[in-house]
């Protein structure tokens, strides 16, 4: 039975990436039948952020990645949240010191850090000189006893070498001399990532551990934890880089990078998912459009791809967007409205005026929010030309004439609907005989100003007769 577990750091809004290595562990397991475990990392309590965790159990639930074993569900090997864990760290950090696969570290951290820092500047590596290593039992005794602050360092073989065969990566081999003897256990008793991830993974079954290739070196480290712990080694699968169209970094900060934002922004979770599911994997057919059930159906761990994954903003919006055009319309109406609603005041339209407005823009649209700038002109007294109308206007010319025409035959309209509009434009087309193009144009930039937009009859019911009338008129 194949188990993986999605295992974040409450520090903070998701990015997309977290939500890749979520769904990817989700989808090897649930491919192979197997079970699916959510592990919350809260060891860093400086980094911890308020509300971080509920928003990993609401993205987890949005996205229908549903676990079999977390926080409060099914807790066979619990607790799942690593801060519950302190005395279980803490039982095997000992054993390994009586074993002689770690010790007591007794140096000054800040020091230490301070070192490490100045060697990155200096592009020099900087490992841990391993002063405390072979202190004396009473020594280290003693110092305890006295109070002195101390972390627990795993002791790495100084010699020999660390191996071991990712299955996206292949075989990893390093040197053991360049390892470091990295802390387990940090002054304050909390374990760091190092340890905590062996140790829960573990005693959590985990066969198959799947996270981001940031670990993939860090990795023969954990090997000599599996193997001093006497646990099995799990099967590891590092999921490649995910960077930017420009190469650089997916963050939290970014706003086309947060998941919060995404969903505020009106990406649906669905297309989202579409995705993200193709970055860093690809399916051995062509198929571009995935439900959450077919991901399962044909994701493969032999699928996962080594080189970076480039997310592309324009490409979630083209994703989103088939999303959007296949909803039923009633889906789509309750879906847009309510971005419509946030920034205008529909108070004095009618149901069937705003979901006209909504539907005739449906083909048009990426993500939700979109809608507050296609619809804006029906919001707005003044009309606003753009550049390439006024052009247009100011190449062609406009005819009083016509523009008479134009004003008499709106306002005969009594019933102002889209039938009777555009039979009036048929009228207008005989009576001027202008080409049909240039006549839908010339109207299309006289009452919205601009040469893009919705279907004409369409776009003059909507603005209304009184408005339509008073734009003329303006022009007369
Ligand atoms: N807590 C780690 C992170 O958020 C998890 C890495 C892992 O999946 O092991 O980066």
């Amino acid at each position: 039975m194949i188990r993986t577990r999605f295992a974040p750091s409450p520090t903070g809004n998701m990015h997309i990436g977290n939500l890749r290595s979520a769904l990817f562990a989700y989808l090897i397991a649930k491919h192979y039948e197997g079970e699916f475990i959510l592990r919350l990392e809260d060891t860093d309590q400086n980094r911890y952020e308020l509300g971080a965790e509920e928003f990993i159990y609401k993205v987890l639930e949005l996205f229908g990645l549903e676990y079999d074993e977390g926080p409060n569900k099914n807790e066979k090997y619990g607790p799942y949240v690593q801060s519950e864990r302190l005395d279980i760290y803490k039982k095997y950090a000992e054993y390994l010191i009586r074993e002689g696969y770690a010790y007591y570290c007794f140096c000054n951290q800040t020091e230490i850090n301070e070192e490490r820092m100045k060697a990155e500047e200096e592009n020099r590596t900087f490992l841990y000189p391993g002063t405390c290593r072979d202190l004396p039992l009473d020594e280290v005794k003693k110092r305890i006893a006295n109070g002195e602050k101390y972390v627990i360092r795993q002791k790495i073989p100084k010699e020999g070498t660390t191996s071991y065969r990712d299955l996206v990566y292949g075989d990893i081999r390093v040197e053991n001399s360049n390892l470091e003897d990295n802390i387990l256990i940090k002054s304050n008793g909390y374990p760091t990532y190092n340890f905590a991830n062996v140790v829960d993974d573990a005693l959590m079954n985990i066969t198959h551990v799947t996270r981001g290739n940031e670990y993939l070196s860090s990795t023969p480290k954990y090997v000599l934890l599996y193997d001093a712990l006497r646990f099995d080694t799990p099967k590891f699968i590092h999921l490649p880089l995910l960077i930017k169209k420009d190469g650089s970094k997916i963050s939290k900060r970014n706003k086309e990078d947060n998941l919060l934002q995404l969903i505020h922004d009106g990406f649906l979770p669905s297309a989202i998912l579409n995705y993200i599911a193709l970055l860093g994997w690809s399916p051995k057919t062509n198929q571009e459009f995935f439900t959450l059930e077919e991901l399962i159906e044909n994701f493969d761990i032999s699928g996962i791809q080594k080189n970076p994954a480039v997310y592309d903003i324009q490409k979630l919006k083209w994703f989103n967007h088939h999303y959007i055009i296949k909803m039923s319309d009633s889906d789509y109406l309750e879906y847009i409205r309510p971005f419509l609603e946030k920034v205008y005041d529909l108070e004095n339209r009618e149901k069937y005026w705003i979901d006209t407005l909504l539907l005739s823009y449906k083909n048009h649209l990426s993500f939700g929010k979109e809608i507050v700038l296609f619809t804006h002109l029906f919001f707005q007294k003044e009309i606003e030309f753009d550049e390439n109308a006024i052009l247009y206007i100011k190449k062609n010319g406009l005819n009083p004439s016509f523009l008479e025409i134009y004003k008499t035959e709106f306002s005969k309209i009594n019933n102002w609907q889209i039938s009777f509009i555009q039979q009036t434009l048929d009228i207008i087309e005989k009576r001027t005989q202008l080409a049909k193009e240039r006549l839908y144009m010339e109207l299309r930039i006289l009452l919205s100003g601009t040469m893009h937009g919705i279907d004409l009859a369409t776009l003059i019911y909507l603005l209304g007769k009184k408005v339509i009338i008073i734009r003329l008129e303006e022009q007369l």
